[in-house]
């Protein structure tokens, strides 16, 4: 594809609109928004008027004028977004606090069944988090497996399958409704993490028949650094799991002031403390600009600026290692190169922002709501310039940054 090309496909692309919903700071070509999404225009006047009116005149009247029920109406409108009905999703906590409740919740579900199933290499957090969920059931145990020996670690004892849709690493995505009727079989229950996939790719946990999910609020959802993350329960489920962190605001009446706890029906046990609410203002403004956007249009522009950056990738004779087929894949593009990382501080000294995942996975987010097609092209254009002249070999680029 030309420049002229690239430009013409961004004159005739239905989702061209959403951008200017975006402030994307001037020289910047954005691939990283599958880690922090960029600014929604409206986050701003949306913080300012809860800080100034919300908070600063209206003062606790808030509370019953719309914030004590934005984890509800918020996890209502991610519901829209991940196949889901609005009274299954709850905001709440971060992803890994989520993932925390609810495989304490699955381990205490079935007592004969001890076992969490996931992968080796899954995203730290939910490997960590089952470490702790294990420690804290009695004769509980995590089973962390690769890939391709999942289907044989499922079993009677099985409570639960922990799974990322889409890996953070290599972009590729499980068939969610295989991989849930695979732990059904068994009887276990599936619990989906969606971070990679909400906002990147069609997900239907109803579909799916899947059981539990939790997924981010910062990543496509853009809804602010360290925003609330989600989480989903099938309402046939709802009644049979309980938090382990039994807080007031998860409890049936919490003005009643009871010294014992009683959850809630349905999603709002899953609350422990009180909701964040200048966090939650600026995932609602993210939220809320995915409401009108048509999916199938994310999908098709998702596999088709990853298909202009894969044949830029193999023209610089780079090893992708994200799945050809878009079926299989998240959204976003990694290739495995020996200086992944100072590739990656070189890009960013030329306002080309991925991100490098350790040990050599150089990432580029392709986020449809506001990259254009010239931007792949011209970020390709500036990846192939730094390897052509070695750029990345000048040693300030391989210094090492707490946040990679
Ligand atoms: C980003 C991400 C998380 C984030 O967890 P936090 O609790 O928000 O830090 C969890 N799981 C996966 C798979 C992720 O990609």
């Amino acid at each position: 594809m030309t420049r002229n090309e690239a430009r013409a496909r961004d004159a005739a692309d239905p989702l061209r609109p959403y951008r200017d919903r975006f402030a994307l700071p001037e020289g910047v070509i954005y691939l990283d928004g599958n880690s922090l999404g960029p600014l929604p225009r409206a986050a701003a006047p949306a913080l300012s008027d809860l800080v100034e009116r919300q908070w600063g005149d209206r003062l606790i009247r808030s509370w019953n004028e719309g914030w004590i029920d934005a984890p509800q109406r918020i996890g209502g409108k991610i519901a829209a977004l991940i196949g889901a009905h609005a009274d299954e999703v709850i905001v709440a906590d971060s992803t890994s606090v989520n993932l925390f409740k609810l495989l304490v919740a699955a381990l205490r579900h079935d007592p004969a069944r001890h076992t969490i199933v996931s992968e080796t290499g899954n995203f730290p957090t939910d490997l960590h988090i089952a470490e702790g969920a294990v420690d804290c059931v009695p004769g509980a145990q995590l089973n962390a497996v690769a890939r391709d020996e999942l289907d044989g670690a499922i079993d009677q004892d099985t409570a639960v399958t922990l799974l990322t849709h889409v890996h953070y690493k290599t972009g590729e995505r499980y068939d969610m409704a295989q991989w849930t009727a695979r732990a059904h079989e068994s009887g276990a229950l599936a619990l989906w993490d969606l971070s990679h996939s909400v906002g990147a790719v069609a997900v239907d946990l109803n579909g799916a028949g899947a059981d539990l999910a939790v997924g981010c609020g910062y990543k496509y959802l853009n809804g602010g650094p360290g925003a609330p993350a989600f989480l989903f329960v099938a309402r046939a489920l709802q009644d049979r799991l309980a938090s382990p962190l039994s807080g007031w605001m998860g409890h049936a009446a919490p003005f009643a002031f009871a010294d014992a706890y009683a959850p809630a029906p349905g999603m709002t046990r899953w609350l422990a403390g009180t909701p964040p609410m200048l966090a939650m203002a600026g995932l609602e403004a993210g939220v809320d600009l995915w409401l009108g956007v048509d999916r199938d249009h994310v999908a098709a522009k998702s596999a088709a600026l990853f298909d202009l950056f894969a044949a830029i990738g193999a023209r610089l004779g780079l090893e992708c290692v994200s799945p050809a087929d878009p079926a299989q894949r998240g959204s976003h593009i990694s290739f495995r190169h020996p200086h992944a990382y100072a590739l990656c501080q070189a890009l960013i000294a030329r306002g080309v922002i991925g991100d490098f995942r350790d040990p050599d996975i150089l990432r580029f987010g392709l986020t449809p709501l506001y990259l254009g097609y010239e931007d792949v092209w011209r970020a390709g254009e500036i990846l192939g310039e730094i390897l052509a002249t070695a750029a990345y070999a000048d040693p300030a680029f391989s210094k090492r940054h707490a946040v990679t």
